[in-house]
């Protein structure tokens, strides 16, 4: 628990006995329902503060996140979206993953926590970053281990409304790969990359984030569709 305590205080999260009491409920069911479908596999609980909780929320130091509209693309189980929604809830947020059985566990946890201004839409980010129900309409999207990141641009980009941020979890050897994806992020409308490294609270995990400012709109020819992003990335 220390760690979990002691990491938000390192951060600068404020928090309260409900907070806490939201993410270990979150870890018991996670732990669960992870014994009959696959979900995680950090199970350990300092690794689960460690690495889903605290690494989820370290996306405060990049930007303000305070009432802010957020979709988090591929958000398996909940990562880093529902760690965000816990300490920042006054935030909007879309959890979006194209595999089902992950966000109907996703949806219990809502249900169970009582987590407000929060729903997960099934599909693929290729179908729905054409829907204008979510087509540049959000001030960040979020992304965690999800794709390569010329082809996560072409999946996030598109969400991203005008002035607003796309950012991604990345490791630190990611040099050549967001190298790569300059040619990406330029055709879809989006900034040079900022990349900023920052390291866990009481750890040497370090993460690294590539933040990308939304210029103005991505063609509307972007995402391809399903599949063809990561088959023949930009
Ligand atoms: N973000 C979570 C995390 O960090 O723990 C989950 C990462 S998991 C490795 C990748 C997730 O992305 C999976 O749940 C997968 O279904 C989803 N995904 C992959 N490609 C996608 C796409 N094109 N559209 C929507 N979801 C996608």
């Amino acid at each position: 628990m220390d760690i979990l305590t002691d990491g938000l205080k390192k951060l600068d999260i404020s928090y309260n006995d409900i907070q806490i009491d939201l993410v270990n409920r979150f870890y018991e069911m996670l732990i669960e329902r992870n014994k009959v479908m696959n979900l995680t596999r950090i199970t350990d609980k300092k690794e689960f503060y460690e690495k889903h909780i605290l690494d989820s929320l370290l996306v405060c130091k990049i930007n303000d996140l305070r009432n802010k509209k957020i979709i988090d693309i591929g958000t398996g189980a909940g990562f880093p979206g529902i760690p965000v929604k816990i300490f920042f809830p006054e935030t909007d947020m879309v959890l979006l993953d194209s595999l089902n059985k992950r966000l109907v566990f996703i949806d219990d946890v809502i249900n169970e926590l009582h987590l407000e201004s929060v729903i997960t839409v099934h599909g693929r980010a290729e179908e729905l970053g054409h829907d204008k129900r979510f087509r540049e309409s959000f001030d960040i999207v979020l992304s965690r281990a999800v794709a390569d990141l010329s082809v996560l641009s072409e999946l996030c980009i598109p969400f991203v409304k005008i002035n607003g941020f796309f950012i991604s979890y990345k490791s630190s050897d990611t040099d050549e790969e967001i190298l790569n994806a300059e040619n990406a992020i330029h055709i879809l409308s989006g900034s040079a990359a900022e990349v900023i490294n920052i390291k866990i609270p009481n750890s040497d995990i370090s993460r690294r984030f590539v933040k990308i400012k939304k210029e103005k709109p991505t063609q509307k020819t972007y995402p391809r569709k399903p599949g063809t992003p990561a088959r023949y990335p930009l």
